[in-house]
């Protein structure tokens, strides 16, 4: 697995972070005990604590009942690994925490607080998944209703056809969440699952 040894500056308040050996994952993590208390993930590694059964301990050693500076979100961050601008995005249909992601290099950037409100949010990742899975479900269902509807006369010509509607609809509604959660269209997201 990929673990970056290098000395990190944190991408939200460039305080040095320090590594933090996780035991139960095999990894270490850096967090930002001096300013912030953000914590960063190489890739691959976040997904090994975002669960409620794995022992985040002594990352929470670190920043539970610490008090630790405000950070500005206002501007992109840089990945503090490869240097890539990150991208924010939602962690869940729920559209309630954003963290931030790096495409180039797979890195992820927690602020203080993030990953205990992950974990509290859904139990598993197969959990979120399930409700991201739900939540597309209303948008490409109601498209392909729609569709089904505009187009039945043409679709009874063929099994092909009422396939390419399935296939076309479900491509929006992916591309809707995907638009929503990662160009930060939140509102417009929120309004759309609401109204379902
Ligand atoms: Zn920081
Ligand atoms: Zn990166």
């Amino acid at each position: 697995m990929y673990d970056n040894e290098k000395i990190i500056a944190c991408p939200a308040c460039k305080k040095i972070m320090k590594k933090v050996y996780v035991a139960s994952a095999g990894m270490s993590v850096d967090i930002c005990v001096d300013g912030c208390g953000g914590i960063y993930f190489d890739r691959n590694e976040f997904k090994r604590v975002d669960e409620q059964h794995e022992d985040i301990t002594p990352i929470l050693n670190e920043i539970e009942n610490k008090t630790f500076n405000e950070v500005n979100n206002d501007f992109k961050r840089e990945c503090p690994d490869c240097g890539a601008v990150m991208t924010r995005n939602y962690t869940s249909a729920n559209l309630s925490i954003q963290i931030d992601v790096c495409y180039r290099c797979g890195g992820t950037f927690l602020d203080n607080q993030e990953l205990q409100k992950i974990r509290a949010e859904f139990p598993t990742e197969e959990a979120r998944n399930a409700d991201f899975a739900k939540r597309l479900y209303h948008i490409f269902g109601q498209e392909y209703e729609a569709r089904m509807k505009d187009n039945a006369q043409w679709i009874k010509e063929s099994e092909k056809k009422r396939r390419k509607i399935i296939k076309d609809s479900i491509m929006r509604g992916v591309e809707t969440f995907v638009n929503a959660t990662t160009f930060g269209a939140y509102d417009k997201m929120k309004e759309l699952l609401k109204s379902k």
